[in-house]
């Protein structure tokens, strides 16, 4: 088996581009994915395809697995993995893409561009120990998440395809193996600059602040102190991202320094999962063993993070090093309060208020609490808020609740818009349905062992449209049962 050219058969309009390899050599090491032995398309995302601009319609089942493998690269990719940092669980490591290749940079028709990413592609000179390699259900899992991310409007990587490869991978067991195509606006993570700033060369790390600034925050390229005004920019992107996982009740789990990227979308889904019963201490990584990445601690760790990344920024900051750490412990103690400003809008909106008073953050503890002290579903509860049935439901006949029901009708009849706004307001932004833990495994159990993707479109489809209950998909719409809750994620991906 050999890497050849597409021909035009298989030429499905990609525009590559190569800008990250006009940075300095360092940042990457230039190889071609390992082929794989018998590539097969497990899942395509045609949709997504089709909105970057790609023609697929003639591509057929073998052309299209020997493209999304690696066994064949298209036209105009250059393969890269590239060079980074981070701080894992709070201790400082060199990595970079130890199984994923960068074929290059796709510019779609509408001049947008995105990074064409395979991921376990092979060993790379930053795979330490590695195999290079991934398994079946894991990235299967990962294009469910990021999807279901992208359709709850959460900024994210998206996927684009799973490519079973026939090749097995050794984990606790045997396990069929897997190459996923990871789209997204870029692969620049905190790490990235981690990575860069040891190598202590103030022009390499001016180099990738500049070209970051240029790809992400192009708004900042004429600013007085841009690099200050990146840092806050950065800052701005993670506060309104946390915010959004801590409304949807989604839990990352692995907010490592590398798993955290510069443009602000969720990247790395590997030990994430979305919460059933609300309790803000839930960790499911079983490697999370103190909680450092726990429901509740998510904003503080993507504080701790932001202080990493503008560390790595000081020089730039300022030439008088005391100023660049004043400018820029400054910077990240705005972080709590942006948080806070992104996380209370979105709140409103679950709750169908239109207007502030400054008595809501106590009408929104009051309700986290109640569904805390009782254990009750997350998305459920907030889903029911705008249900005309609401109180007749077992589920909330409670003292409690029905105080707190009532501060909440006076709160909303206290604005001028209409119950019926109000719950068209809580009903688009109060997801019906998410990827619960129980329905992603049920999906992928059945998937890599019988070559059987029926449930994983079906999920794929309801996933992609979760403001709005359909009957048709009314299973996925309950709280698991007790049985299937307790839940554990794993990294051995
Ligand atoms: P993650 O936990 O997925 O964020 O990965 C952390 C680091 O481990 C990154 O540098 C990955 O490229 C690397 N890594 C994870 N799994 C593998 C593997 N199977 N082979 C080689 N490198 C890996
Ligand atoms: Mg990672």
């Amino acid at each position: 088996m050999s890497l050849s050219l597409s021909e035009t058969k298989d030429d499905i309009c990609w525009r590559f581009e190569n800008s990250y390899m006009q940075l300095p050599q360092s940042f990457y090491a230039a190889l071609d994915p390992v082929p794989v032995r018998n590539p097969r398309i497990a899942i395509f995302n045609q949709v997504l395809a089709e909105s970057l601009g790609l023609n697929v319609s003639e591509l057929s089942d073998t052309d299209a697995a020997m493209l999304f493998s690696g066994n064949r690269l298209p036209k105009g990719a250059q393969p890269i993995a590239q060079a980074y940092a981070g701080h894992q669980f709070g201790h400082f490591t060199m990595l970079g893409d130890g199984r994923a290749i960068l074929l290059g940079e796709h510019v779609t028709p509408t001049g947008d561009r995105f990074d064409i990413q395979l991921k376990g592609s092979g060993q790379t000179p930053f795979s330490r120990r590695g195999d290079g390699r991934a398994a079946l259900a894991p990235m299967l899992r990962e294009y469910i998440v990021s999807e279901a991310m992208h359709a709850l409007n959460i900024p994210t990587t998206r996927s684009l395809a799973v490519v079973s490869t026939g090749e097995p991978v050794a984990r606790e067991t045997l396990l069929p193996g897997a190459i996923l195509t990871r789209i997204a606006s870029s692969h620049i993570r905190v790490g990235t600059f981690e990575y860069v700033a040891r190598l202590s060369n103030i022009d390499a790390i001016r180099v990738l602040a500049d070209y970051t600034i240029h790809r992400h925050y192009p708004n900042l390229i004429h600013t007085e102190n841009r690099y200050l005004e990146f840092l806050n920019s950065v800052i701005d992107r993670q506060a309104s991202l946390i915010a959004k996982w801590m409304l949807a009740g989604f839990i990352h789990g692995v907010m490592n320094t590398d798993n955290m990227a510069i443009s602000g979308e969720t990247i790395d889904y590997g030990p994430c999962a979305f919460m059933d019963n609300y309790d803000i201490d839930t960790v499911f990584s079983s490697i999370d063993y103190h909680g450092r990445y726990s429901f509740r601690n998510q904003p503080l760790a993507a504080q701790w993070n932001l202080a990493r990344f503008a560390e790595t920024l000081l020089p730039l900051l300022h030439s008088i090093p005391q100023e660049a750490i004043t400018l820029a412990e400054h910077a990240v103690g705005t972080f709590p309060d942006i948080f806070q400003r992104y996380w209370l809008t979105g709140m409103r909106k679950k709750l169908g208020l239109f207007n502030l008073e400054d008595d809501d953050v106590h009408l929104i503890e009051q309700l986290l609490q109640w569904i805390q002290k009782n254990r009750k579903d997350y998305t459920y509860s907030f889903r029911s808020l705008a249900s005309e049935s609401l109180l007749k439901d077992d589920l909330f006949r409670d003292c409690e609740f029905a105080a707190w029901h009532t501060s909440w009708q006076e709160r909303l009849s206290r604005q001028s818009e209409s119950k019926v706004s109000a719950i068209g307001l809580m009903q688009a932004n109060n997801p019906a349905i998410i990827p619960r833990n129980h329905l992603v495994e049920e999906a992928l159990t059945i998937a890599p062992e019988h070559s059987d993707y029926s449930k994983i479109h079906r999920l794929i489809k309801a996933l992609s449209n979760p403001y709005t209950e359909m009957p048709e998909y009314n299973d996925y719409l309950t709280p698991p049962i007790p049985t299937q809750q307790a839940y554990q994620t794993f990294c051995g991906t």
